[in-house]
């Protein structure tokens, strides 16, 4: 995994970028020549760090001062070149992107010194100025779990804790299954080894024992697609041994973890999506309440996908995800999906979108322009963001994603900021709740108002969750005795 070499790195890019060789080769040598003489813990030359993190970077197809910048990102701190150096010798945007990454190093999401809270804020909002900037981030920090062997205990797990804390979540939110998968898994491998490994030995001989039926099914599906010319690409795929974890420690067993074992159907475009899924359901029953549609009310991360549980003929339960090509790069790279599609243009087309399409970053502007203590801003983004969310719909099935804990108070600021001052209670799955109720997952959500309400009256405050709710109700103006 760590033989990745600067040819390799450059063929990949010639798939789909091959303006950016002149400078990848020029940033490659640079880095190459500063770092010379420097080893990495595992006694390699350091080079091979920066090289690996580029790497990571081109299979999410970035862009060329993306890539120069994740060759160049271990300069400004280890060598004695400057910010105004890498601009002269490249552009200012490949020095910010470098600059930005520097400042981002050495925190510890889970101390509480100021130093750390101060750092740990700077990597979060760093996303509100420059995505980008937290992508090669997160290609560096994948990197460094790939390679924590080398390690000492004791940074093993500060490492993976805070992986788990900051990065996965980040990825997540980002869409980027695939960094979030492998880092989630790498972090429980340090954290509770004997627990991984008992879980992958499972893993190993659950799919050991139904690999012939899995594949007796891709066939069939492909089969029957095929006759139906719906042209295909059929995949077996298990869930990650993190997602396992967290499922049996929620108290189920690993043979009612309904997408445990998965097949993943892509074809080309949505029609055949709904086409497939009903071949699909033809061959195999499927369980009637395990079917979610995300195509028409995709995840607040852009995922979409037709998920539907059936029988397989083996007696297990098999998971099968049906998706266009599209939305599969999307579910595979999140936001950076169509990075290269985009160009020259990537981070601004990356940045609205994160504006205008992701909802935890609202919540992420908001946390930031209220608290300007670092200790309370970190506290809040862990308990608003980066912990377990709810999921709720709006009466025309809108998902809404919101902080464990929420109430109608969260939801109505959330959803309906103008009339949420006037709320009096709200009808939830066709009952009527007061305005304290505690949302839960799949709950269809219709708030009610008067000009009766009482206002948002300072106990409203102590009901609320969120913070930009809670903020609305102290700005008030009969609340700002609050203050
Ligand atoms: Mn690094």
């Amino acid at each position: 995994m760590n033989e990745i070499t600067i040819e390799q790195l450059l063929n990949l890019i010639k798939t789909y970028n091959e303006e950016a060789i002149p400078d990848v080769k020029r940033a490659y040598q640079l880095a190459d020549f500063l770092h010379k003489g420097q080893l990495r813990q595992s006694g390699e030359p350091y080079i091979i760090h920066p090289l690996n993190v580029s790497y990571i970077l081109a299979t999410m197809h970035a862009d060329c001062d993306t890539l120069c910048a994740g060759l160049l990102h271990d300069t400004l701190e280890d060598t004695h070149i400057t910010k105004e150096e890498i601009a002269k010798l490249f552009n200012q945007n490949v020095a910010n992107l470098v600059d930005g990454v520097t400042k981002l190093a050495k925190m510890n999401f889970s101390s509480k010194q100021e130093q750390n809270l101060a750092n740990t804020r700077k990597i979060i909002t760093g996303i509100t100025e420059d995505v980008r900037i937290i992508i090669i981030k997160l290609a560096d920090r994948l990197h460094n779990m790939r390679t924590l062997e080398y390690k000492k205990p004791f940074k093993q797990k500060e490492n993976a804790l805070e992986t788990l804390e900051i990065f996965s979540p980040l990825a997540y939110y980002l869409g980027a299954y695939q960094i979030k998968n492998e880092l989630e898994d790498l972090s429980l491998r340090y954290l509770k080894p004997e627990i991984y490994h008992h879980l992958e030995e499972q893993k190993n001989s659950i799919e050991e024992a139904n690999r012939e039926c899995l594949y007796e099914m891709l066939h069939k599906i492909k089969m029957i697609l095929n006759e139906n010319d719906i042209p295909n690409e059929i995949k077996v795929r298990t869930k990650n041994i993190y997602g396992i974890y967290k499922k049996l420690e929620q108290g189920h067993q690993l043979n009612d973890i309904h997408d445990l074992l998965a097949i993943k159907i892509i074809v080309d475009k949505i029609d055949n999506c709904y086409k497939t899924l009903g071949l699909v359901h033809r061959l195999y029953k499927p369980i009637n309440h395990k079917f979610k549609d995300y195509i028409s009310n995709p995840k607040t991360n852009l995922y979409q996908s037709l998920h539907t549980t059936v029988f397989a003929p083996n007696e297990q339960i098999v998971q099968t995800q049906i998706r266009t090509f599209e939305m599969d790069r999307t579910a595979t790279y999140g936001l950076t999906a169509s990075w290269d599609i985009n160009k020259g243009n990537a981070r601004y087309v990356m940045q609205e979108d994160l504006k205008n399409k992701f909802q935890f970053f609202k919540y992420l502007t908001e946390i930031d322009t209220i608290f300007s203590d670092n200790q309370a801003f970190v506290e809040q983004v862990k308990t608003e963001l980066f912990n377990n969310n709810v999921y709720a719909y709006t009466p025309s099935g809108i998902c809404i994603e919101l902080p464990k804990g929420s109430t109608i108070i969260d939801y109505a600021y959330k959803t309906d900021p103008q009339n949420a001052d006037n709320i009096v209670d709200a009808i939830v799955n066709d009952k009527s709740v007061p305005i304290d109720y505690i949302i839960q997952n799949k709950d269809r959500i219709k708030i009610i108002t008067s000009k009766l309400s009482k206002g948002p009256t300072p106990e409203w405050e102590t009901l609320a969750t969120t913070s930009y709710a809670k903020k609305r109700i102290r700005e008030y103006p009969n609340n700002h005795h609050l203050n």
